[in-house]
Protein backbone atom coordinates (compact mmCIF):
# COMPACT_ATOMS: atom_id res chain seq x y z
CA UNK A 1 0.00 0.00 0.00
CA UNK A 2 1.53 3.01 -1.29
CA UNK A 3 1.26 7.00 -1.19
CA UNK A 4 3.53 9.30 -2.66
CA UNK A 5 3.61 13.43 -1.72
CA UNK A 6 5.68 15.50 -4.05
CA UNK A 7 6.17 19.25 -4.05
CA UNK A 8 8.31 21.88 -5.69
CA UNK A 9 10.73 24.36 -5.38
CA UNK A 10 13.83 26.39 -5.63
CA UNK A 11 17.14 27.41 -4.28
CA UNK A 12 15.26 29.96 -2.13
CA UNK A 13 12.58 28.05 -0.94
CA UNK A 14 13.76 24.40 -1.38
CA UNK A 15 10.97 21.24 -1.95
CA UNK A 16 13.15 19.14 0.66
CA UNK A 17 11.57 22.21 3.70
CA UNK A 18 9.06 19.59 3.28
CA UNK A 19 10.97 16.93 5.92
CA UNK A 20 10.67 19.50 7.82
CA UNK A 21 6.65 19.76 7.90
CA UNK A 22 6.69 16.10 7.58
CA UNK A 23 9.04 15.31 10.68
CA UNK A 24 10.61 13.27 8.54
CA UNK A 25 14.61 13.93 7.46
CA UNK A 26 14.71 13.25 3.79
CA UNK A 27 17.95 11.32 3.86
CA UNK A 28 17.45 8.85 6.25
CA UNK A 29 14.08 6.33 5.95
CA UNK A 30 12.05 6.00 8.87
CA UNK A 31 10.16 2.92 9.79
CA UNK A 32 7.68 2.35 12.65
CA UNK A 33 5.71 -0.76 14.11
CA UNK A 34 1.54 -0.06 13.86
CA UNK A 35 -0.70 -3.24 15.21
CA UNK A 36 -1.37 -4.54 11.27
CA UNK A 37 2.00 -4.05 10.06
CA UNK A 38 4.64 -1.90 9.71
CA UNK A 39 4.37 2.21 8.01
CA UNK A 40 7.57 3.37 5.82
CA UNK A 41 8.27 6.89 5.30
CA UNK A 42 11.14 7.45 2.44
CA UNK A 43 11.97 10.03 -0.16
CA UNK A 44 12.75 8.63 -3.51
CA UNK A 45 13.40 12.25 -4.94
CA UNK A 46 14.60 14.57 -2.64
CA UNK A 47 16.54 17.86 -3.62
CA UNK A 48 15.44 21.93 -3.74
CA UNK A 49 13.39 21.66 -7.33
CA UNK A 50 11.50 18.12 -6.46
CA UNK A 51 10.85 16.19 -3.49
CA UNK A 52 8.62 13.48 -2.79
CA UNK A 53 8.03 11.56 0.57
CA UNK A 54 6.39 7.84 0.38
CA UNK A 55 4.66 6.61 2.49
CA UNK A 56 4.54 2.43 2.32
CA UNK A 57 2.60 0.32 4.72
CA UNK A 58 3.50 -3.18 4.73
CA UNK A 59 0.30 -5.06 5.70
CA UNK A 60 0.54 -8.24 7.83
CA UNK A 61 -2.62 -10.33 6.72
CA UNK A 62 -2.06 -13.24 9.20
CA UNK A 63 -1.61 -10.80 12.39
CA UNK A 64 -5.04 -8.39 10.99
CA UNK A 65 -7.05 -11.39 11.07
CA UNK A 66 -5.62 -12.91 14.26
CA UNK A 67 -6.32 -9.25 15.60
CA UNK A 68 -9.97 -10.49 14.70
CA UNK A 69 -9.82 -7.66 11.99
CA UNK A 70 -10.14 -9.49 8.79
CA UNK A 71 -13.82 -9.82 8.34
CA UNK A 72 -15.75 -7.94 6.62
CA UNK A 73 -13.97 -7.54 3.55
CA UNK A 74 -15.90 -8.23 0.73
CA UNK A 75 -16.17 -11.54 -1.03
CA UNK A 76 -17.62 -14.52 1.15
CA UNK A 77 -16.75 -13.64 4.45
CA UNK A 78 -17.15 -17.44 5.95
CA UNK A 79 -14.14 -18.38 3.50
CA UNK A 80 -11.02 -19.25 5.92
CA UNK A 81 -8.92 -18.24 1.98
CA UNK A 82 -10.22 -15.00 1.58
CA UNK A 83 -9.28 -13.53 5.03
CA UNK A 84 -5.47 -14.11 4.26
CA UNK A 85 -5.74 -13.35 0.31
CA UNK A 86 -7.51 -10.16 -0.26
CA UNK A 87 -6.96 -6.75 -1.67
CA UNK A 88 -5.89 -5.13 1.75
CA UNK A 89 -2.28 -5.10 1.31
CA UNK A 90 -2.39 -3.35 -1.83
CA UNK A 91 -4.96 -1.23 -1.50
CA UNK A 92 -5.28 2.19 0.26
CA UNK A 93 -8.30 2.17 3.03
CA UNK A 94 -8.80 3.54 6.03
CA UNK A 95 -5.65 1.03 7.13
CA UNK A 96 -3.58 3.66 5.05
CA UNK A 97 -5.28 6.51 6.24
CA UNK A 98 -4.47 5.53 9.86
CA UNK A 99 -0.94 5.32 9.03
CA UNK A 100 -1.18 8.84 7.94
CA UNK A 101 -2.28 9.65 11.18
CA UNK A 102 0.09 8.55 13.16
CA UNK A 103 3.36 9.02 10.91
CA UNK A 104 2.86 12.36 9.89
CA UNK A 105 0.69 13.13 13.38
CA UNK A 106 2.15 16.70 13.81
CA UNK A 107 2.28 17.64 10.00
CA UNK A 108 -1.63 16.58 10.26
CA UNK A 109 -2.08 19.24 13.19
CA UNK A 110 0.25 21.85 11.40
CA UNK A 111 2.75 21.62 14.26
CA UNK A 112 6.42 22.58 12.85
CA UNK A 113 8.69 23.61 16.07
CA UNK A 114 11.54 24.14 13.91
CA UNK A 115 10.01 26.32 11.10
CA UNK A 116 7.14 27.90 12.35
CA UNK A 117 5.84 29.85 9.67
CA UNK A 118 5.77 26.68 7.57
CA UNK A 119 3.01 24.97 8.25
CA UNK A 120 0.94 27.96 7.13
CA UNK A 121 2.27 28.31 3.61
CA UNK A 122 0.28 27.03 0.69
CA UNK A 123 2.50 24.76 -1.24
CA UNK A 124 2.23 23.21 -4.55
CA UNK A 125 1.07 19.24 -4.08
CA UNK A 126 1.12 16.62 -5.93
CA UNK A 127 -0.53 13.40 -4.39
CA UNK A 128 -0.81 10.15 -6.22
CA UNK A 129 -2.26 6.40 -4.93
CA UNK A 130 -1.59 3.88 -7.16
CA UNK A 131 -4.14 1.87 -6.27
CA UNK A 132 -7.34 3.67 -4.66
CA UNK A 133 -10.40 1.43 -4.14
CA UNK A 134 -13.48 3.77 -5.38
CA UNK A 135 -16.90 3.15 -4.72
CA UNK A 136 -18.69 5.52 -6.34
CA UNK A 137 -16.23 5.43 -9.51
CA UNK A 138 -13.82 8.19 -10.69
CA UNK A 139 -17.41 10.65 -10.46
CA UNK A 140 -17.67 10.24 -6.66
CA UNK A 141 -13.78 10.79 -6.52
CA UNK A 142 -14.08 13.84 -8.33
CA UNK A 143 -16.99 15.16 -6.50
CA UNK A 144 -15.31 14.49 -2.97
CA UNK A 145 -11.84 16.08 -3.99
CA UNK A 146 -12.82 19.24 -6.80
CA UNK A 147 -14.46 21.08 -3.80
CA UNK A 148 -11.71 21.28 -2.08
CA UNK A 149 -9.11 22.71 -4.63
CA UNK A 150 -7.83 20.09 -5.75
CA UNK A 151 -7.15 19.17 -9.60
CA UNK A 152 -8.58 15.15 -9.62
CA UNK A 153 -7.21 12.95 -12.17
CA UNK A 154 -8.55 9.35 -11.51
CA UNK A 155 -7.88 6.86 -13.99
CA UNK A 156 -9.13 3.16 -13.75
CA UNK A 157 -7.23 0.33 -13.43
CA UNK A 158 -7.77 -2.31 -15.36
CA UNK A 159 -8.54 -5.63 -14.09
CA UNK A 160 -6.01 -7.32 -16.30
CA UNK A 161 -3.96 -5.36 -18.54
CA UNK A 162 -3.52 -8.69 -20.45
CA UNK A 163 -7.40 -9.00 -20.91
CA UNK A 164 -9.02 -5.80 -22.21
CA UNK A 165 -12.08 -7.58 -22.30
CA UNK A 166 -12.56 -7.94 -18.60
CA UNK A 167 -13.00 -4.15 -18.31
CA UNK A 168 -11.78 -1.72 -15.33
CA UNK A 169 -11.45 -2.86 -12.09
CA UNK A 170 -12.75 -0.86 -8.86
CA UNK A 171 -9.58 0.99 -8.08
CA UNK A 172 -8.63 4.19 -9.54
CA UNK A 173 -4.46 5.26 -9.60
CA UNK A 174 -5.44 8.79 -8.03
CA UNK A 175 -3.80 11.98 -8.40
CA UNK A 176 -4.63 15.39 -6.82
CA UNK A 177 -2.86 18.67 -7.89
CA UNK A 178 -3.11 22.13 -6.01
CA UNK A 179 -0.97 24.98 -4.93
CA UNK A 180 -3.29 26.67 -2.37
CA UNK A 181 -3.39 24.32 0.32
CA UNK A 182 -1.08 23.91 3.25
CA UNK A 183 0.14 19.88 3.64
CA UNK A 184 -1.89 19.81 6.62
CA UNK A 185 -5.32 20.33 4.83
CA UNK A 186 -4.20 18.18 2.47
CA UNK A 187 -3.23 15.52 4.91
CA UNK A 188 -6.47 15.77 6.33
CA UNK A 189 -8.54 15.39 3.30
CA UNK A 190 -7.10 12.11 2.82
CA UNK A 191 -7.02 11.22 6.11
CA UNK A 192 -10.96 11.10 5.99
CA UNK A 193 -11.43 10.53 2.47
CA UNK A 194 -9.84 7.75 1.40
CA UNK A 195 -11.93 5.76 3.87
CA UNK A 196 -14.88 7.32 2.44
CA UNK A 197 -13.68 6.31 -1.36
CA UNK A 198 -13.12 2.36 0.12
CA UNK A 199 -15.98 2.63 2.46
CA UNK A 200 -15.37 -0.23 4.31
CA UNK A 201 -13.81 0.31 7.74
CA UNK A 202 -11.87 -2.36 8.94
CA UNK A 203 -12.11 -1.34 12.76
CA UNK A 204 -14.61 -0.93 15.49
CA UNK A 205 -16.50 2.86 15.18
CA UNK A 206 -17.00 3.98 18.13
CA UNK A 207 -18.15 7.39 19.57
CA UNK A 208 -14.79 8.82 19.18
CA UNK A 209 -14.75 8.80 15.69
CA UNK A 210 -17.09 12.12 15.41
CA UNK A 211 -14.54 13.76 16.90
CA UNK A 212 -11.88 12.45 14.90
CA UNK A 213 -13.75 13.41 11.71
CA UNK A 214 -14.84 16.94 12.74
CA UNK A 215 -11.56 17.76 13.81
CA UNK A 216 -9.66 16.19 10.49
CA UNK A 217 -12.87 18.31 9.00
CA UNK A 218 -12.17 21.50 10.63
CA UNK A 219 -12.63 23.99 7.94
CA UNK A 220 -13.41 21.82 5.09
CA UNK A 221 -15.81 19.36 5.98
CA UNK A 222 -18.70 21.86 7.41
CA UNK A 223 -20.98 23.14 3.89
CA UNK A 224 -19.09 20.75 1.80
CA UNK A 225 -21.47 19.41 -0.66
CA UNK A 226 -20.98 15.77 -0.06
CA UNK A 227 -21.08 16.47 3.45
CA UNK A 228 -23.67 13.97 4.41
CA UNK A 229 -22.49 10.61 2.41
CA UNK A 230 -18.80 11.81 3.68
CA UNK A 231 -20.27 11.66 7.33
CA UNK A 232 -22.12 8.38 7.12
CA UNK A 233 -19.54 6.52 5.31
CA UNK A 234 -16.53 7.66 7.71
CA UNK A 235 -18.60 6.29 10.65
CA UNK A 236 -19.54 3.24 8.53
CA UNK A 237 -23.20 4.14 7.92
CA UNK A 238 -24.41 4.18 11.51
CA UNK A 239 -26.96 5.83 11.54
CA UNK A 240 -26.24 7.58 15.14
CA UNK A 241 -23.28 8.32 14.93
CA UNK A 242 -23.67 10.32 11.64
CA UNK A 243 -26.59 12.08 13.19
CA UNK A 244 -24.49 12.94 15.91
CA UNK A 245 -22.14 14.34 13.47
CA UNK A 246 -24.64 16.26 11.17
CA UNK A 247 -25.72 17.87 13.81
CA UNK A 248 -22.84 19.36 14.99
CA UNK A 249 -21.53 20.15 11.45
CA UNK A 250 -25.09 22.11 11.39
CA UNK A 251 -24.08 23.82 14.33
CA UNK A 252 -20.56 25.00 13.06
CA UNK A 253 -21.89 25.99 9.86
CA UNK A 254 -24.94 28.07 11.17
CA UNK A 255 -22.32 29.87 13.92
CA UNK A 256 -20.44 30.90 10.73
CA UNK A 257 -23.43 32.13 8.47
CA UNK A 258 -24.11 35.67 9.41
CA UNK A 259 -27.81 36.67 9.62
CA UNK A 260 -27.27 39.94 9.75
CA UNK A 261 -28.78 40.68 6.26
CA UNK A 262 -31.76 38.52 6.98
CA UNK A 263 -33.18 41.51 9.73
CA UNK A 264 -31.35 44.45 6.68
CA UNK A 265 -34.08 42.71 4.11
CA UNK A 266 -36.70 42.44 6.90
CA UNK A 267 -36.64 46.12 8.18
CA UNK A 268 -36.69 46.99 4.72
CA UNK A 269 -39.68 48.61 3.23
CA UNK A 270 -42.17 46.32 1.71
CA UNK A 271 -41.96 47.83 -1.70
CA UNK A 272 -44.95 50.90 -2.13
CA UNK A 273 -47.13 50.75 -0.40
CA UNK A 274 -48.90 53.60 -0.96
CA UNK A 275 -49.13 54.56 2.65
CA UNK A 276 -47.85 58.13 3.32
CA UNK A 277 -46.89 57.63 7.04
CA UNK A 278 -43.67 55.55 7.33
CA UNK A 279 -44.79 51.95 6.31
CA UNK A 280 -44.41 49.19 9.11
CA UNK A 281 -41.20 46.53 8.48
CA UNK A 282 -42.28 43.36 7.13
CA UNK A 283 -40.55 41.60 10.44
CA UNK A 284 -43.23 43.50 12.40
CA UNK A 285 -45.98 43.01 10.22
CA UNK A 286 -45.59 38.92 9.85
CA UNK A 287 -45.20 38.74 13.86
CA UNK A 288 -48.32 40.78 14.00
CA UNK A 289 -49.87 37.77 11.21
CA UNK A 290 -48.52 35.42 13.57
CA UNK A 291 -49.94 36.71 17.01
CA UNK A 292 -53.12 37.06 15.34
CA UNK A 293 -53.31 33.41 14.00
CA UNK A 294 -52.19 32.24 17.58
CA UNK A 295 -54.78 33.89 19.18
CA UNK A 296 -57.42 32.58 16.88
CA UNK A 297 -56.34 29.20 18.17
CA UNK A 298 -56.82 29.69 21.09
CA UNK A 299 -53.21 28.14 21.90
CA UNK A 300 -51.68 28.72 25.49
CA UNK A 301 -48.59 26.65 25.58
CA UNK A 302 -46.21 27.50 22.08
CA UNK A 303 -43.19 26.36 20.39
CA UNK A 304 -41.42 29.11 18.38
CA UNK A 305 -39.37 26.66 16.08
CA UNK A 306 -36.39 28.25 14.68
CA UNK A 307 -36.99 31.36 17.18
CA UNK A 308 -33.75 32.96 15.75
CA UNK A 309 -32.80 36.04 18.27
CA UNK A 310 -35.87 35.74 19.83
CA UNK A 311 -38.19 38.43 18.91
CA UNK A 312 -41.56 36.78 18.82
CA UNK A 313 -40.64 34.91 22.04
CA UNK A 314 -40.55 38.45 23.60
CA UNK A 315 -43.79 39.59 21.65
CA UNK A 316 -45.61 36.56 23.20
CA UNK A 317 -44.30 36.79 26.56
CA UNK A 318 -46.28 39.96 26.60
CA UNK A 319 -49.69 38.42 26.34
CA UNK A 320 -50.56 36.81 29.37
CA UNK A 321 -52.93 34.24 27.88
CA UNK A 322 -49.51 32.61 26.70
CA UNK A 323 -48.60 30.49 29.84
CA UNK A 324 -45.64 28.50 28.43
CA UNK A 325 -43.51 29.56 25.12
CA UNK A 326 -40.66 27.71 24.02
CA UNK A 327 -38.33 28.93 21.39
CA UNK A 328 -35.82 26.07 19.86
CA UNK A 329 -33.20 26.89 17.74
CA UNK A 330 -29.80 25.30 16.29
CA UNK A 331 -27.69 27.93 16.60
CA UNK A 332 -26.65 28.39 20.15
CA UNK A 333 -25.36 31.86 18.91
CA UNK A 334 -28.53 32.69 18.52
CA UNK A 335 -30.15 31.86 21.35
CA UNK A 336 -27.68 33.04 23.61
CA UNK A 337 -28.73 36.67 21.84
CA UNK A 338 -32.13 35.42 22.24
CA UNK A 339 -31.64 35.19 26.37
CA UNK A 340 -29.99 38.51 26.29
CA UNK A 341 -32.58 40.17 25.01
CA UNK A 342 -35.49 38.39 27.05
CA UNK A 343 -33.13 39.33 30.00
CA UNK A 344 -33.69 35.65 31.16
CA UNK A 345 -31.28 36.19 34.43
CA UNK A 346 -32.74 39.12 34.96
CA UNK A 347 -36.64 38.13 34.78
CA UNK A 348 -38.46 37.25 37.62
CA UNK A 349 -39.38 33.34 38.82
CA UNK A 350 -43.30 34.01 37.74
CA UNK A 351 -42.37 35.42 34.65
CA UNK A 352 -39.01 33.19 33.85
CA UNK A 353 -41.27 29.65 34.44
CA UNK A 354 -43.45 30.74 31.10
CA UNK A 355 -40.50 30.82 28.87
CA UNK A 356 -37.99 28.09 28.15
CA UNK A 357 -35.13 28.40 25.27
CA UNK A 358 -33.98 24.71 24.01
CA UNK A 359 -31.38 23.75 21.65
CA UNK A 360 -32.06 21.21 18.74
CA UNK A 361 -32.47 20.67 15.16
CA UNK A 362 -35.80 20.14 13.71
CA UNK A 363 -34.85 17.62 11.12
CA UNK A 364 -34.95 15.44 13.86
CA UNK A 365 -37.70 14.05 16.18
CA UNK A 366 -37.54 15.23 20.13
CA UNK A 367 -39.64 14.25 22.24
CA UNK A 368 -39.08 17.46 24.42
CA UNK A 369 -41.82 19.07 21.79
CA UNK A 370 -44.46 16.87 22.43
CA UNK A 371 -47.70 17.63 23.73
CA UNK A 372 -48.22 21.80 23.05
CA UNK A 373 -51.41 24.06 21.26
CA UNK A 374 -49.44 25.35 18.67
CA UNK A 375 -46.23 25.55 16.63
CA UNK A 376 -44.78 28.50 14.80
CA UNK A 377 -42.16 27.89 12.31
CA UNK A 378 -41.72 31.48 11.03
CA UNK A 379 -39.02 32.06 8.08
CA UNK A 380 -37.51 28.22 8.82
CA UNK A 381 -38.19 26.08 6.09
CA UNK A 382 -36.36 27.33 3.38
CA UNK A 383 -32.81 27.35 5.93
CA UNK A 384 -32.99 23.76 5.26
CA UNK A 385 -31.89 21.99 2.08
CA UNK A 386 -34.47 20.80 0.27
CA UNK A 387 -34.30 16.78 0.98
CA UNK A 388 -34.01 17.35 4.70
CA UNK A 389 -37.25 19.11 4.45
CA UNK A 390 -39.26 16.14 4.78
CA UNK A 391 -37.44 15.24 8.12
CA UNK A 392 -38.61 18.64 9.25
CA UNK A 393 -42.06 18.09 8.16
CA UNK A 394 -41.98 14.27 10.28
CA UNK A 395 -40.55 16.14 13.45
CA UNK A 396 -43.45 18.80 13.12
CA UNK A 397 -46.41 17.44 11.83
CA UNK A 398 -45.94 13.52 12.56
CA UNK A 399 -44.05 13.02 16.19
CA UNK A 400 -44.52 17.18 17.68
CA UNK A 401 -48.27 17.14 17.06
CA UNK A 402 -49.16 20.42 18.05
CA UNK A 403 -53.21 21.48 17.30
CA UNK A 404 -51.93 23.99 15.73
CA UNK A 405 -48.74 24.89 13.14
CA UNK A 406 -48.10 28.23 11.81
CA UNK A 407 -45.87 28.37 8.72
CA UNK A 408 -44.54 31.59 6.98
CA UNK A 409 -42.10 31.70 4.18
CA UNK A 410 -40.84 34.22 1.56
CA UNK A 411 -42.87 34.82 -1.41
CA UNK A 412 -40.44 34.49 -4.33
CA UNK A 413 -42.74 36.04 -7.03
CA UNK A 414 -42.25 39.21 -4.76
CA UNK A 415 -38.64 39.38 -4.96
CA UNK A 416 -39.23 41.42 -8.46
CA UNK A 417 -40.49 44.48 -6.02
CA UNK A 418 -37.67 44.96 -3.87
CA UNK A 419 -35.35 47.46 -5.35
CA UNK A 420 -32.16 46.40 -3.58
CA UNK A 421 -32.56 42.88 -4.85
CA UNK A 422 -30.71 41.98 -7.76
CA UNK A 423 -32.93 40.17 -10.52
CA UNK A 424 -32.50 36.58 -9.70
CA UNK A 425 -31.25 36.80 -6.16
CA UNK A 426 -32.51 35.05 -3.32
CA UNK A 427 -33.54 37.19 0.16
CA UNK A 428 -30.71 35.96 2.33
CA UNK A 429 -27.42 34.01 1.28
CA UNK A 430 -28.58 31.10 3.41
CA UNK A 431 -31.83 30.57 1.68
CA UNK A 432 -31.78 26.92 0.61
CA UNK A 433 -35.22 27.61 -2.00
CA UNK A 434 -37.97 30.19 -1.89
CA UNK A 435 -41.15 29.38 -3.36
CA UNK A 436 -43.83 31.05 -5.23
CA UNK A 437 -47.46 31.01 -3.96
CA UNK A 438 -48.01 28.11 -6.04
CA UNK A 439 -45.22 25.63 -4.56
CA UNK A 440 -45.56 26.71 -1.09
CA UNK A 441 -49.72 25.92 -1.47
CA UNK A 442 -48.73 22.52 -3.26
CA UNK A 443 -46.35 21.70 0.14
CA UNK A 444 -48.70 22.59 2.53
CA UNK A 445 -51.76 20.65 0.96
CA UNK A 446 -49.58 17.78 0.79
CA UNK A 447 -48.60 18.01 4.18
CA UNK A 448 -51.36 18.90 5.25
CA UNK A 449 -53.50 15.21 3.93
CA UNK A 450 -50.50 13.14 5.15
CA UNK A 451 -50.72 14.52 8.77
CA UNK A 452 -54.86 15.03 9.00
CA UNK A 453 -54.60 19.00 9.18
CA UNK A 454 -56.60 21.49 7.42
CA UNK A 455 -54.79 23.99 6.36
CA UNK A 456 -55.50 27.78 5.15
CA UNK A 457 -53.24 30.85 3.66
CA UNK A 458 -52.76 34.17 4.78
CA UNK A 459 -51.32 37.29 2.70
CA UNK A 460 -48.82 39.19 4.93
CA UNK A 461 -47.50 42.61 3.98
CA UNK A 462 -48.97 44.08 1.12
CA UNK A 463 -50.61 42.01 -1.43
CA UNK A 464 -49.54 42.60 -4.69
CA UNK A 465 -52.30 42.06 -7.60
CA UNK A 466 -49.75 41.02 -9.36
CA UNK A 467 -47.07 38.58 -7.79
CA UNK A 468 -49.06 38.81 -4.50
CA UNK A 469 -47.91 39.24 -0.50
CA UNK A 470 -44.10 39.67 0.54
CA UNK A 471 -44.56 36.40 3.09
CA UNK A 472 -46.98 33.83 2.44
CA UNK A 473 -48.55 32.29 5.90
CA UNK A 474 -50.26 28.88 5.98
CA UNK A 475 -51.64 28.07 9.24
CA UNK A 476 -52.53 24.06 9.65
CA UNK A 477 -54.73 22.98 12.35
CA UNK A 478 -56.06 19.12 12.90
CA UNK A 479 -59.03 17.74 12.32
CA UNK A 480 -59.63 17.40 16.01
CA UNK A 481 -59.13 21.03 16.99
CA UNK A 482 -61.66 22.24 13.97
CA UNK A 483 -64.46 19.28 15.75
CA UNK A 484 -63.60 21.13 18.70
CA UNK A 485 -64.11 24.65 18.29
CA UNK A 486 -66.72 24.10 15.77
CA UNK A 487 -68.42 22.26 18.94
CA UNK A 488 -67.97 24.71 21.08
CA UNK A 489 -69.65 27.31 18.89
CA UNK A 490 -72.66 25.23 18.36
N1 LIG B 1 -38.02 32.64 13.36
C1 LIG B 1 -37.12 33.77 13.31
C2 LIG B 1 -35.76 33.44 12.71
C3 LIG B 1 -35.74 33.04 11.26
S1 LIG B 1 -34.10 32.76 10.65
C4 LIG B 1 -37.76 34.92 12.58
O1 LIG B 1 -38.80 34.75 12.01
O2 LIG B 1 -37.18 35.99 12.58
C5 LIG B 1 -34.06 30.99 10.62
C6 LIG B 1 -33.71 30.37 11.93
O3 LIG B 1 -33.87 28.97 11.81
C7 LIG B 1 -32.26 30.60 12.34
O4 LIG B 1 -32.21 31.09 13.66
C8 LIG B 1 -31.64 29.23 12.25
O5 LIG B 1 -30.65 29.02 13.24
C9 LIG B 1 -32.82 28.32 12.46
N2 LIG B 1 -32.65 27.00 11.86
C10 LIG B 1 -32.25 26.69 10.61
N3 LIG B 1 -32.23 25.36 10.43
C11 LIG B 1 -32.63 24.81 11.60
C12 LIG B 1 -32.81 23.49 12.05
N4 LIG B 1 -32.58 22.45 11.26
N5 LIG B 1 -33.22 23.29 13.31
C13 LIG B 1 -33.48 24.35 14.13
N6 LIG B 1 -33.32 25.61 13.76
C14 LIG B 1 -32.90 25.85 12.51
Amino acid sequence: MFLTISTTGDKTNPATDMGFLLHKHPDSPFSAPLSYGTAHVLYPEADAERCTAALLLEVDAVALVRRGKGKGRGGAPDTALAQYVNDRPYAASSLLAVALSRVFSSAMRGVCKARPELPGQPLPLRVEVPALPARGGPALVGRLFEPLGWTVTADPVALDTEFPDWGDSRYVRLVLESDTLTLAQALRHLYVLLPVLDDAKHYWVSSDEVDKLLRAGEGWLPGHPEQQLITSRYLARRWSLTRQALERLELVRLAETDDSDVEEMDNAVAADTGDEEKPTPLAVRRREAIVAALAASGATRVLDLGCGQGQLVQELLRHPAYSEIVGVDVSMRALTIASRRLGLDRMGERQASRVKLLQGSLSYTDKRLKGYDAAVLSEVIEHLDLPRLPALEYAVFGAARPRTVVVTTPNVEYNVRWESLPAGHARHGDHRFEWTREEFRAWAAKVAERHGYDVGFVPVGPDDPEVGPPTQMAVFVTGETKDRKEAKAA
